[in-house]
Parts: C-alpha cells; sequence; structure tokens
C-alpha cells in the first residue's frame, strides 16, 4: 500500500453565508457560529442582517453584517474586502442567497422575471465564488458550498428561471471545483428538495404550489426543515470531506430517487 500526503486543513478564517437573513442560510449561520465560525452573514435586507448578528452576539459567537445585492459585482467585491479586513480572512463560503421564479408557465413567463431569477441565483453564485475564492486563494484553502437545487436535475414544470440556474450551479460547482483544488480550496454544492422556508411557504400561500401535494409525491411523506440542508453542509466543509471536491450532494426525501410509477 502506498502512502499519500493528507491535504493540510484550511485555516480557519471567516465564514461568509449569503442569504444569511433568512430561511437555510440563516439556520447555517447559527450553526456556523454555535461551532465556533467568524460568521460574516450577508442578506439583501440589511435590518434582517443585523437582527441575524445581534442574535449570534448574544448567544456569544462572532459576527459581523455585510448587508448586500450578490448580484452586483461592485457590492460583492466591496463585500468580501471588508469581511476579509476585519476579519483576517474568509476560508468558507456558503452561498445560499437565492430567490424562485413565480412558478408560471414557460409560454407565459415575462422575461424580466427570468432575468431577475437567474441574476441572482446563478449570477449571484459566480460573483459570490469569485471574490470568496480569490480571498481564500490568497488565505491558502478554503471551502465552497453553494446551494442548488434538484429542480436543476430534472425538469420541473414552470420553472424556466429556477430550474435552468440551478442546473448551471451545478455545473459551476464541477469546474470551480477543478480550477481551485490545487488551490487547497474544496467547492461542492447540495441540491435541496422541497425545505419548509419563507421562499416555499410565499408560493404555498400564493397557490402556485400544494403543501399536501408535494408531501404525498416525496417519499418521506413531508417536506424538509433547513437544519437538514445545515448538516449536509457541515458535512462538506468538515475535514471528514477532504477528498469530496466537485459533488452535489442531494437532500430532498428522496424526491429524485422516485421517478413515478405504478405502486
Ligand atoms: P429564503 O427566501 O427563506 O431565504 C433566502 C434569503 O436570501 C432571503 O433572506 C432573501 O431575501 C435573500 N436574498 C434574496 N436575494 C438576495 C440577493 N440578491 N442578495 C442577497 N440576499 C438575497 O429561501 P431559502 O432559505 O428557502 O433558500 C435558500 C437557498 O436554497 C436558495 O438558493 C434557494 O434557491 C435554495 N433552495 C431552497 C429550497 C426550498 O425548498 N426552500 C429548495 C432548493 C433550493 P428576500 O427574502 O428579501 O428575498
Amino acid at each position: 500500500m502506498t502512502s499519500s500526503p493528507q491535504p493540510t486543513r484550511p485555516p480557519r478564517g471567516a465564514a461568509l453565508v449569503t442569504g444569511g437573513g433568512a430561511g437555510i442560510g440563516l439556520d447555517v449561520a447559527l450553526h456556523l457560529a454555535g461551532k465556533g465560525y467568524p460568521v460574516a452573514v450577508n442578506d439583501v435586507d440589511a435590518t434582517r442582517t443585523g437582527e441575524v448578528v445581534e442574535s449570534i452576539r448574544r448567544r456569544g459567537g462572532t459576527a459581523t453584517p455585510h448587508p448586500c445585492d450578490v448580484s452586483s459585482e461592485d457590492e460583492v467585491e466591496s463585500m468580501v474586502r471588508e469581511i476579509v479586513e476585519m476579519h483576517g480572512s474568509l476560508t468558507t463560503l456558503v452561498a445560499a442567497a437565492g430567490i424562485s421564479d413565480t412558478v408560471t408557465p414557460t409560454l407565459e413567463q415575462s422575461v424580466d422575471v427570468w432575468q431577475r431569477t437567474v441574476d441572482v441565483d446563478l449570477r449571484g453564485v459566480f460573483l459570490s465564488c469569485k471574490y470568496a475564492g480569490a480571498a481564500m486563494k490568497e488565505a491558502g484553502g478554503g471551502n465552497i458550498v453553494a446551494i442548488a437545487s434538484i429542480a436543476g436535475m430534472g425538469g420541473f414544470p414552470k420553472r424556466s428561471g429556477y430550474g435552468p440556474a440551478k442546473a448551471a450551479v451545478i455545473n459551476f460547482t464541477q469546474l470551480l471545483a477543478v480550477e481551485l483544488a490545487p488551490s487547497g480550496i474544496r467547492v461542492n454544492s447540495v441540491a435541496p428538495g422541497y425545505i419548509k422556508t419563507a421562499m416555499v411557504q410565499q408560493l404555498i400561500d400564493a397557490g402556485r404550489i400544494d403543501e399536501e401535494a408535494l408531501a404525498a409525491r416525496c417519499p418521506a411523506g413531508h417536506l424538509g426543515q433547513p437544519s437538514h440542508i445545515t448538516h449536509a453542509i457541515d458535512y462538506l466543509i468538515s475535514e471528514g470531506a477532504a477528498y469530496t471536491t466537485g459533488s452535489t450532494l442531494v437532500v430532498d426525501g428522496g424526491w429524485s430517487a422516485w421517478l413515478g410509477g405504478y405502486t
């Protein structure tokens, strides 16, 4: 048996969580702060960002607020510079900022809704990874986890903006993992099924999706919780996943495993 060099542990700088003001990003931010990470909390909503930071500080954690729109290159570049100045280094990125499209038939979808969805869900991930990745290279290593979706793994009707943007995130995860592996940076993504957050609740309330029908379609029989995604992210950024890069971890209660059938 040959021995191979063990990957070195990336330095533990700040963890940037985009979309950290609500839902999955909020759960991740609180979890990482609880584990001792200095957390840079981003959200487009400045009030929400400040509230999450306060909540982390009240629990004895370290956090700083960085409200900005992840689809704006200038804002993301400034945000990452500010985080490095405040924390010394940035070595973890969880790109959770995202929006849904309006779940509208493709032939009726407006190009403005389509474009905004792609801008936040794909351009936002690209920009976050571009600037955070450069900071991690400077720091000598790091970890990136993007939130994709099972909507990017197959044909979800009425998701002409969201589905293709998420499919692109899965592809981007792979190519960026290859590019950044020599720099000691791992890049993975998580593909959630339906998770009970404000994003999904708004679609339920608007009558765009039906919770009971979703639960019935899902082999697990219910929607997921943000913590189900946090645990997957926790694994992907851990030393236990030191040889895992370019992967997409599906967390969907079995949704995508079942193609439909007669049973
Ligand atoms: P939430 O809406 O609960 O949280 C997302 C957060 O990101 C919100 O605070 C939102 O603000 C913020 N945000 C939106 N746009 C921007 C922006 N341009 N810049 C910075 N922050 C922004 O959604 P979820 O927690 O459910 O979703 C998190 C991620 O998980 C998303 O990428 C989503 O696509 C993905 N996902 C979610 C699934 C689910 O079932 N919930 C399933 C599969 C994937 P605001 O509320 O103002 O929009």
